[in-house]
C-alpha cells in the first residue's frame, strides 16, 4: 500500500514538505544543488531580470507571520510563542525584506498574496494593511487579486475579520482541522468545534471566499470522524478544502515535534495505513457529494474557487517568500534553472539580519534543468491539469501507456493526468516517469 504522505503535500516548501498542511505551500522541496552557471546570485543578476512584457510570467508572494499562542505538538513550522508579539518591529522587518528582495522579481506579474503562519490572525489588522498596501504598490498587484489570510478559530471573530477585509484581505483560510473534540484534543488544538463553525460562518459573511483545513489520520481519527468532518464542512459556506494526513516522519519534518517523539517511542498509537486510506476516501466522497471537486491530491474546491496562489506553486512558477522561515524561488529567464532560498527560522535571527540590511537567507539551492523538469512533473501530476505528454522523456513514454492500461492515468488534450486511483499512488507513478 502506497500512502500519499502529507509530507509530499501541497506545495513547494523547504527541506521538507510537512507540518500543519494549510492549503498553501510555504516551503521549497528538498533539492539537490547544481543550478546552471547562467543563473546569477542576487546582486549579480541584473542581466537576468526580464523587462515587463506581454509574456511576463506570474508569481505569488507569501508572507509568514510566525507567532502563535501555543505551539501545537505536531507542528514543525517556523513558530514562536512570545507572550508579547513585536507587532511593529516584525512589520517593519517584513517591509524591509520586501525592499531588499523585490528587485529580483521585476519583470514578473504578481498574481496573489498569501499571509500564512504561524497565526496571522494574531497580526494587528492595521499592520496587515501596511503589508498588503506595500506589496500591492511594489508589484502592482491587481485590485481583484486573491489575498488570503490564515486564521485560527480562536482569533477569528467577526470584527477582526472585517478589519482584515478593510486591510485588503479577500479570502480567509480557517484552521478547522476537525470537528471532533477528541481528535482536536489529541492534536493539542485549543479551539472547540463550535468555535471553528462560528469562525467559518463569520468569515463567509465578511468575504464570501473561505477555505478550511482538515487533518485526518490523527490519534482518535476514524473513518466516521473523517466523514463527519467533511460532511460538516460541506454543509458550511466553504469554497475550498485542504485535507491532509497527519505526518510525523522524522525524514520529512524540518524539526522534531513532540508527537513525532511520542510516536518513535511507541507511545502514540495512530491509525494504520489502510485505515488512513479509508479515511481519505471517506473525506473525498463526502466533499464530492457536497459539490467540492478534487483538483489536486489534497485540495478540493467549488468551481471557480481553486486557489490562485497554490496553483502558482503547482505550475512551478516563481514565488517570493518574506518573513521568518519563508522560502522563495526565482526561475531564470530562460527557464533552465532556478534559485531557491530559505529564511532564518528563529525570529530574533531574522529580525537582526533584516534590521542590519542583510538578507535573512540561511539556505540556498540552485536547481538545474533536470531537477526542475522532475519537480515540474511531480507537482503537475498532483493536479487535474496534469503534465504535457511531451514533457515525459521519450525513454519513459512506454510508462505512459502502462499507467493508462492500469487506469492510473488518462491522456486528455495531450496532457497526462492521474486518475483518482493514480493520485493515490502519485509518488510511485512519478517515479516511473522519471528519466
Ligand atoms: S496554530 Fe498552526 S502554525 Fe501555530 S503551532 Fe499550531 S499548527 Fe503550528
Amino acid at each position: 500500500m502506497i500512502l500519499e504522505p502529507a509530507s509530499d503535500a501541497s506545495a513547494p516548501g523547504g527541506a521538507a514538505w510537512s507540518g500543519e498542511r494549510r492549503d498553501d505551500a510555504r516551503r521549497a522541496p528538498a533539492s539537490r544543488s547544481g543550478a546552471p552557471a547562467s543563473f546569477a546570485r542576487r546582486g549579480e543578476g541584473a542581466a537576468l531580470v526580464p523587462r515587463p512584457g506581454p509574456a511576463a510570467r506570474p508569481f505569488g508572494i507569501y508572507v509568514h507571520f510566525p507567532y502563535c499562542t501555543v505551539h501545537c505538538p505536531y507542528c514543525d513550522f517556523a513558530v514562536a510563542t512570545d507572550r508579547a508579539i513585536p507587532q511593529e518591529r516584525y512589520t517593519r522587518a517584513v517591509l524591509a525584506e520586501l525592499a531588499l528582495r523585490s528587485d529580483g522579481f521585476d519583470g514578473l506579474e504578481a498574481r496573489s498574496l498569501y499571509l500564512g503562519g504561524g497565526t496571522p490572525s494574531l497580526w494587528d489588522p492595521a499592520r496587515v494593511a501596511e503589508v498588503v498596501a506595500a506589496v500591492r504598490s511594489r508589484f502592482a498587484l491587481p485590485a481583484q487579486a486573491e489575498v488570503t489570510l490564515e486564521a485560527n478559530p480562536e482569533s477569528a471573530d467577526a470584527g477582526r475579520l472585517a478589519a482584515y477585509r478593510e486591510a485588503g484581505v479577500s479570502r480567509f483560510s480557517i484552521g478547522v482541522q476537525s470537528f471532533d473534540p477528541g481528535v482536536l484534543a489529541k492534536l493539542g488544538r485549543r479551539h472547540r468545534p463550535g468555535d471553528a463553525e462560528r469562525a467559518v460562518r463569520a468569515a463567509a459573511q465578511v468575504v464570501g471566499n473561505v477555505a478550511v483545513d482538515l487533518i485526518y489520520g490523527a490519534r482518535r481519527s476514524t473513518v466516521a470522524t473523517a466523514r463527519a468532518d467533511a460532511e460538516r464542512v460541506g454543509a458550511l459556506p466553504v469554497t475550498h478544502v485542504s485535507a491532509y494526513a497527519l505526518t510525523l516522519e522524522g525524514e520529512v519534518l524540518a524539526e522534531e515535534t513532540p508527537l513525532a517523539r511520542l510516536r518513535r517511542e511507541g507511545r502514540l498509537p495512530l491509525p494504520g495505513d489502510d485505515e488512513v486510506v479509508a479515511q481519505a476516501r471517506a473525506i473525498r466522497g463526502a466533499l464530492r457529494r457536497a459539490g467540492l471537486r478534487r483538483y489536486e491530491i489534497s485540495n478540493f474546491a467549488r468551481e471557480g474557487f481553486e486557489s490562485v496562489h497554490n496553483r502558482l506553486y503547482w505550475r512551478s512558477e516563481s514565488y517570493l517568500g518574506l518573513g521568518v522561515g519563508a522560502f522563495g524561488c526565482r526561475h531564470a529567464v530562460d527557464g533552465a534553472g532556478a534559485l531557491r532560498w530559505g529564511n532564518a527560522r528563529a525570529p530574533l535571527a531574522y529580525l537582526e539580519s533584516v534590521e542590519a540590511g542583510r538578507l535573512p537567507t540561511v539556505e540556498e539551492d540552485r536547481l538545474g534543468p533536470r531537477e526542475l523538469a522532475e519537480e515540474r512533473m511531480m507537482l503537475a501530476l498532483r493536479t487535474r491539469e496534469g503534465v504535457a505528454v511531451e514533457e515525459v522523456v521519450s525513454a519513459r513514454r512506454a510508462e505512459v501507456a502502462a499507467l493508462r492500461r492500469a487506469r492510473l492515468a488518462v491522456v486528455r488534450a495531450g496532457r497526462l493526468v492521474l486518475t483518482s486511483r493514480g493520485m493515490d499512488v502519485h509518488s510511485a507513478a512519478v517515479e516511473r516517469l522519471m528519466a
